[in-house]
């Protein structure tokens, strides 16, 4: 057997290294310490529970502590991994609970502590109605300060930041009735995400909708006196008695560090392609670690759901003495906002040049079903590949319909293969009238590439 397997952190990666350990070698011992309540849970759905989509944030949890226990993992929440000597092969343990501190000991560990979401300074404050948003308790946190639990009913909601989190907590707390301004300090929402064309159609569509959409606008500070009434900015004063930050993620990187193990130029955990790290024995896994880019061959920092749960699978089975390895990542991220659906795979033109390559793009607006079919929509896509080799360097898609741009998929699989637009031209994809027009639209776009 492989002996004592110690898993720090129980939600996608700590968990699917666990079912994965365990069912490779039925004799590990198996041990996830958690220092949250909840193991397992989809943070993905936070956003949605709190607009109504879902009922509630238990809703979330794929499995419970119990049914892990049933399959002989040992879980334990409400326990706080706060120090690893590699040496020694142990951790030392706080039960929150009981303000109790042990030792134990593992033969392999795997660190899945995730990242933390970014507090600017002016974010740490006393005042109450202002949250980020990470995991199931900030989630009901949120709710809280909603149902007027920690002072009034909000009725002007600011969020901070125009990423995916920001964007979809914009379209939660509108559905809930809020008055919502969203500030993002750059020039345009979405920014990490899409091409400067596609963001102005995410910041149309808020817009649209009623949302208060300040680009441009850096935040300095909050004001109020006990509960919050209101975000200073570089352009003056926003009232606003709900506050959402959201502008970024930094992983946790500390028990890292304790054990000596790298991190990488990205600031993430250095592994190599069986998630371990530099320090042999060790591995980890998930938001808080880099991976491999398949179209750059760079190592990226890119924290998402499924890249933390493959990451999970593979060090769990390399923990209980099986030989996995992680594919890699192509930049695949997909994200729905009020009816538009936006999604981008591989590179963007901004991002390519930024890395120097020659990268030309083309824009084709259409529609994502025949044209003469009930029922089509208008869809964008922008598709990107390199001059001269014709190599495929990613998509963009937007559309009023959301669900049309998960074909972003078709390309995200051609990026695996580093195949070239005319591999994308010559591919068989589905049609008929309600799906696509018969050529659809990656494949003019692939055409006017070519
Ligand atoms: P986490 O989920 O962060 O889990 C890490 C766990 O480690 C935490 O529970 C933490 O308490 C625990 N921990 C940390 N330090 C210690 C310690 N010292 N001792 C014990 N325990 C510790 N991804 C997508 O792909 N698509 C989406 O649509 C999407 N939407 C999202 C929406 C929101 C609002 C959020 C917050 C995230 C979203 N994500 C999405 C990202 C996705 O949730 C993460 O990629 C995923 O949860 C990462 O899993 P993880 O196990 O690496 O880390």
């Amino acid at each position: 057997s492989t002996g004592r397997i110690v898993i720090i952190g129980g939600v996608a990666a700590g968990m699917s290294a666990a079912s994965r350990a365990k069912r490779f070698d039925p004799g590990a011992e198996v041990v996830v310490f958690e220092r949250g309540d909840y193991i397992s849970y989809g943070a993905c759905g936070l956003p949605y529970v709190i607009g109504g989509e879902v009922e509630d944030f238990d809703d979330l949890i794929a499995r419970t502590p119990e049914r892990m226990r049933g399959q002989g993992i040992g879980i334990r929440t409400g326990h706080e991994v706060t120090g690893v000597d590699a040496k020694a092969g142990t951790v030392t343990v706080l039960d929150r609970a009981a303000g109790r501190t042990t030792t134990e000991p593992f033969d392999r560990l795997l660190i899945a502590t995730g990242v933390r979401a970014v507090r600017p300074d002016w974010a740490h404050t006393t005042l109450s109605g202002v949250h980020v948003l990470r995991d199931i308790p900030d989630g009901q946190a949120i709710e809280a300060s909603l149902q007027g639990k920690d002072g009034k009913a909000p009725k002007r909601a600011c969020i901070v930041g125009g990423g995916y989190i920001g964007l979809e907590m914009a379209e939660a707390l509108h559905a809930r009735g809020l008055n919502v301004v969203l500030l993002e300090k750059g020039p345009e929402v979405a920014g990490r995400m899409l091409d400067t064309q596609l963001q102005r159609r995410v910041r149309a569509e808020l817009e649209a909708k009623g949302v208060d959409v300040r680009c441009g606008t850096a935040v300095e500070g909050l004001t109020g006196e006990g509960h919050v009434t209101g975000v200073q900015t570089s352009k003056g004063l926003v009232r606003a008695d709900l506050v959402i930050v959201a502008v970024g993620v930094k992983p946790n990187t500390e028990l890292v560090k304790a054990a000596g193990a790298r991190l990488g130029k990205t600031g993430a955990v250095a592994v190599n392609i069986r998630q371990e790290t530099s320090v042999p024995g060790i591995y980890a896994a998930g938001d808080n670690s880099e991976s491999l880019h398949r179209v750059t061959r760079r190592k990226v920092h890119i924290p998402l759901g499924l890249t933390a749960n493959r990451m999970g699978r593979v060090a769990g089975v390399n923990m209980a003495g099986g030989d996995a390895t992680f594919p890699g990542i192509v930049g695949t991220a997909i994200f729905k906002v009020f009816e538009l659906g936006a999604a981008r795979t591989g590179l963007t033109q901004a991002e390519a040049d930024a890395l120097g390559l020659k990268a030309v793009s083309v824009d084709v607006d259409s529609t994502d079903h025949a044209g003469y079919y009930g029922d089509s929509r208008p869809i964008h896509v922008r598709l990107t590949a390199e001059v001269g080799s014709g190599r495929l360097l990613g998509v963009q898609l937007v559309s009023p319909r959301h669900i049309s741009v998960k074909r972003v998929d078709v390309v995200a699989a051609l990026l695996h293969r580093r195949s070239t637009v005319q591999h994308l031209f010559d591919t068989d994809l589905a049609y008929a009238p309600p799906f696509s027009g018969v050529w659809d639209v990656l494949l003019v776009a692939a055409d006017k590439l070519n």
